[in-house]
């Protein structure tokens, strides 16, 4: 892992719903202090942790269900979230939806400068423009000046879809294409540049530096190129994400390649994962990229399963995900719950975990940081478990217990006795004419 790229800061929110701070670090004698922008007085800010925003999916002016959309979105873990106001009736709702929520919201605007200005107005935390659709230079003044005086920060962001100009496209691309000869979209990425360059240098006139950037593309190489290139030539903030990554199934490679090469190589400020689905799973699966590049700390738990193999003697899928649904409604401190199929890898897993079973023929042992705790059939493995895990979660809580400490050292049982399993004593009984089929009780 590359250390985090050190950036200005913005903050988004206020006194009500929290202040959520997006990148940092950047102190004025750093080289980057000057890039792109004229010059950095703040003194340094600690770099922020990298946040995970998601866009409501209904009507925004439809103000019972957006609030309830918003609400479903901040239990989850969203710590901003992001709303349409294509119309007029949209920046009206926002006055009572912002009273009703507890998190920074953010108006998304595109065509109308005026969605802007109202959501300003009504008291949204930021602004999100698209020099695509937004770049008449009076009407950008106007929106810069509206947030300057509230205080508020806007994105800047441009999308592969909406940047290039098709009237021009084939001389643009001609011109700007040999600046980024090296990168398989040159062109692409030189317009995308260009178009920054010059919508930022609008706000830099007006002194206006409140600013988070992003360039999203469908295509993960384009995002990861994009990226590289942005974060080397201005020092805002990098709101990363994939545009139109499609439906959930692929849409998360898709953002898990970009995001997390880039993320990896220190770049990125906050993510949003897009699909084509109920946006709480943007949410879940950008915490969960987090989590596992450690740049977040899980605030649940976290499960360890094998894939299984012929070696499984249990309905393991089924009780992944029972146990998956179940810590993720009762557990609340980051334990690590393994759930193994069988002795071979079972012993080394809960070694680590601080709650773990392991199978055998029809049974499981459970243990807590290394300690037997239960031998237990099929049908009792899921609570006894369960049991284990908020017991486990109250002596953490009660500073009885601390987590990742493992007590004693495993001592893997003798698969053909406690485990009643033993694959090799099976194979003899079947050679014997034994009718053991594999899973059967
Ligand atoms: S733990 Fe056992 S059942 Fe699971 S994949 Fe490994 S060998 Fe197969």
């Amino acid at each position: 892992m590359t250390p985090r790229r050190a950036s200005r800061q913005i903050v988004v929110g206020d006194d009500r719903v929290g202040r959520v701070a997006i990148g940092g670090g950047l102190a004025a004698g750093h080289p980057m202090a000057r890039a792109g922008s004229g010059g950095l007085e703040a003194p340094p800010s600690e770099i922020a942790p990298v946040t995970v925003q998601t866009m409501t999916a209904g009507y925004t002016h439809a103000i019972d269900k957006c609030v309830a959309e918003i609400h479903k979105l901040t239990a989850a873990g969203a710590d901003i979230v992001r709303v349409a106001v294509p119309e007029k009736k949209d920046t009206e709702a926002l006055k009572e939806i912002l009273a009703q929520t507890t998190v920074p919201i953010v108006a998304d605007v595109h065509f109308h400068f005026k969605r802007a200005l109202e959501a300003v107005e009504a008291g949204v935390h930021k602004i999100r423009l698209n020099p695509g659709n937004i770049n008449d230079r009076a009407q950008v003044i106007e929106v810069i000046q509206a947030c300057k005086d509230a205080n508020l920060p806007i994105r800047v962001g441009v999308n592969e879809g909406s940047i290039i100009e098709r009237r021009d496209k084939q001389k643009r691309a001609k011109e700007l294409g040999a600046m980024f000869s090296e990168h398989k979209n040159g062109y692409l990425l030189a317009i995308m540049i260009a178009k920054l360059e010059e919508y930022l240098d609008i706000f830099y006139e007006q002194d206006f530096h409140d600013i988070a950037i992003s360039a999203k593309s469908m295509d993960a190489t384009m995002v990861i190129d994009a990226y590289t290139e942005i974060s080397k030539r201005f020092n805002h903030p990098l709101h990363l994400g994939v545009t139109h990554a499609g439906p959930k199934e692929t849409g998360c490679i898709r953002s898990v390649v970009a995001l997390g090469t880039l993320l990896a190589n220190g770049i990125g400020d906050t993510i949003r994962i897009s699909y084509a689905n109920d946006p709480i799973y943007e949410v879940q699966d950008g915490l969960e990229l987090l989590y596992t590049l450690g740049l977040r700390e899980r605030k649940g738990a976290e499960l360890i399963a094998c894939p299984t193999c012929g070696r499984i003697q249990v309905d393991l899928f089924s009780l992944v995900q029972e146990v998956r649904a179940k810590l993720e409604s009762d557990i609340q401190v980051p334990m690590k719950v393994a759930v193994m199929g069988c002795v071979v890898n079972g012993p080394g897993e809960a070694e680590g975990a601080d709650v773990a079973v392991f199978a055998g023929d029809r049974r499981g042992i459970i243990y807590v940081q290394g300690e037997k705790v239960a031998n237990v059939n099929e049908d009792e493995i899921l609570d006894r478990l369960l049991k284990e895990c908020l017991a486990f979660q109250d002596a953490v809580r009660a500073g009885a217990a601390k987590l990742g400490e493992k007590k004693v050292d495993i001592v893997p049982p003798d698969p053909l006795g406690e485990l009643g399993s033993g694959w090799e004593k099976m194979a003899a009984e079947r050679i014997k004419g034994a009718d053991l089929t594999i899973g059967q009780s």
